[in-house]
């Protein structure tokens, strides 16, 4: 038995706070780990900006529903579930990430959590357990399913580590150079490609 494990954003969809920042002209919302490496501090800043700026959940979902997924993206993900059980591993917060899961037919998606007042205020978040997507893969091989994993950034890298086969797709070029073990793939026609061989199935292109 083999699952499919996908990272979400830069594999299927946008970056969501980048394109989010794009859409709402809050640049200081395009900050990532790469500007503050300390998460925490990171998603303080974000939640205190959506806070200064009166923006609440139900506004944050319009904007995203604004949102598609990449080009092929849907089509990708329909010929993997026709294939493989598929399940997505992300970084994301379940709130944010609805409207685009809508748009994908909503997929079996682990991620984190926003925590919400009543007045649709985000006010906190919550991150479901350290080092998530390698836990799951562990999880997922308990439970006697071989695991291929595609993802296209650093906090990819425990899951295409942990699993059987680990492709990187649109990674960046530093990536790419750092983690050279990994298969890194570009387009959803290779990805698909990628996929047929490192099942232990025999699947066709089709
Ligand atoms: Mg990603």
């Amino acid at each position: 038995m083999e699952i499919a494990c996908l990272d979400l954003e830069g594999v299927l969809v946008p970056e969501i706070w980048i394109d989010f920042a794009n859409r709402t002209g809050i640049e200081e919302l395009k900050a990532t780990t790469r500007d503050i490496p300390d998460y925490d501090v990171l998603m303080k800043q974000r939640l205190a900006l959506l806070k200064q700026h009166g923006l609440k959940l139900q506004d944050i979902e319009a904007v995203i529903a604004d949102i598609s997924p990449l080009d092929g993206a849907i089509d990708f993900i329909n010929w993997l579930r026709e294939r493989f059980q598929v399940v997505i591993l992300s970084d994301t917060f379940y709130e944010f990430s609805a409207p685009l899961m809508k748009q994908l037919g909503w997929p079996t998606l682990l991620c984190h959590k926003l925590e919400v007042d009543a007045e649709g205020n985000v006010v906190d978040y919550h991150i479901r357990q350290k080092d998530p997507k390698r836990t799951s893969v562990k999880a997922f091989h308990g439970l006697n399913y071989r695991v291929i994993a595609a993802g296209d950034s650093y906090n990819d890298t425990t899951m295409l580590s942990e699993a059987e086969t680990g492709i990187l797709f649109h990674a960046p070029q530093n990536v790419k150079d750092e983690f050279p073990q990994f298969q890194a793939v570009d387009t959803f026609a290779d990805l698909k490609q990628a996929f047929i061989d490192a099942s232990v199935r025999d699947l066709s292109l089709d």
